[in-house]
């Protein structure tokens, strides 16, 4: 078996693994690209090849998620947290607020990042059950004047989600998907804008995709940093500066594996059938637990624990040499966590139980 076969089933949050079928293509195009002589990495943004890769990958997003044409879809050269900050400033006035429901730890830095501009509020606050369960948001809990509602759609360090999206209508709903992005059916139109760092679902670190609804582009008249100005990025189609070619490459690659796959509809049952089966079989053992709230549980991302947490570390040495890797909690929720992203294939979650299986007996 050559190196380049030789993939283990990678259980981490984030960078998280790709599509097989996706680094074997980018590897085949690496150095030669569509016979241009020049891997795509090397080619300027501002030239035919590189422009039919980034319309392409927009126009894919856009299909996969059934993107209403009222919607501008962006890529923004950085992570998920940049919107953290670039959210208030591009969406809020100065002194204006914005509600935030914190179900997580991402929630709580995104309402931090907030604070240093604007006096946003709490709206709902997990600790109390210590994050086990997401709320249902309606219209009644949204302060007057507030004007956005924030959430955190996939709560990936503590394994929840929302299982359904709040209707409102007092103001528009702005979502963190980052954790769950093109996993699900999402209707767009319930959101005022999306956004996802690209690493879990859709490709390479240190990018991110913005869906927004467009009435609600330029609304502050603040001054926003060029680079985090949602406005003119969607102006220069994404191209104010260089934009991460190569990452916008791959995660076209990424939408183009998940079309095939048979788009989102067909990714959301396949991932449906991944968490049952491991959730089923965490239900039927009381030597593992699963903390989550069962009609609260990610898809996305199993946390579970150990009933003797000092088993932990064997634990995990032991997925190791099955070629399980990744599966410790994050470092400030401990436990153990199973990201099973869409690229997690079948068999990587029957390995998986069959491991924990096999670890109880001989415990
Ligand atoms: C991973 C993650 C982030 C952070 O993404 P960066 O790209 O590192 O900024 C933010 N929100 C959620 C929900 C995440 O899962």
């Amino acid at each position: 078996m050559s190196e380049f076969e030789r993939r283990i089933y990678n259980f981490c949050a984030g960078p998280a693994m790709l599509p097989t079928p996706v680094m074997e293509k980018a590897a085949s195009e690496f150095l030669n690209y569509r016979r241009s002589g020049m891997s795509i990495m090397e080619v300027s943004h501002r030239g035919k090849l590189f422009e039919k890769v980034l319309d392409e990958s927009l126009a894919l997003l856009r299909e996969l998620l059934s993107v209403p044409e009222n919607y501008e879809i962006m890529f923004l050269s950085a992570g998920a947290s940049l919107h953290f900050s670039a959210l208030p400033l591009n969406l809020l006035q100065e002194g204006e607020s914005a509600d935030f429901a914190i179900t997580g730890i991402w929630a709580k830095k995104a309402m931090e990042e907030a604070l240093r501009f604007n006096p946003v509020k709490k709206i709902y606050d997990g600790e109390d059950h210590k994050y086990t369960e997401v709320p249902e948001l309606d219209d009644s809990m949204i302060n007057p004047g507030a004007a956005y509602v924030y959430i955190t759609s996939n709560n990936t360090l503590l394994g929840s989600r929302y299982p359904n999206f709040p209707k409102l209508t007092k103001a528009p709903l702005i979502a963190d998907m980052t954790s769950e992005i093109l996993s699900r059916k999402i209707d767009v139109s319930q959101f005022g804008a999306i956004f996802a760092g690209a690493q879990k679902n859709i490709g390479p670190s240190g990018l991110s995709v913005l869906i927004i609804r467009k009435d609600l582009l330029g609304r502050s008249k603040r001054t926003v940093p060029v680079l985090m100005d949602y406005a003119l990025t969607a102006k220069n189609k994404s191209m104010y500066n260089t934009p991460p070619t190569y990452s916008i490459y791959m995660s076209k690659l990424v939408f183009e594996w998940l079309k095939e796959k048979g788009g989102v509809d067909a990714i959301e049952k396949f991932n449906d059938e991944k968490a049952k089966l491991l959730y089923d079989y965490l239900d039927t053992t009381s030597f593992y637990q699963a903390p989550v709230k069962p009609s609260s549980r990610s898809v996305m991302n199993v946390v579970f624990t150990l009933q003797d947490k000092n088993l932990e570390s064997k634990f995990l040495a032991g997925a190791e040499e099955k070629g399980l890797h990744g599966l410790e909690g994050h470092r400030l929720v401990g436990g153990l966590r199973a990201s099973i992203y869409n690229s997690m294939p079948r068999e990587g979650i029957l390995a998986l139980i069959d491991y924990m299986k096999e670890f109880e007996k001989k415990a």
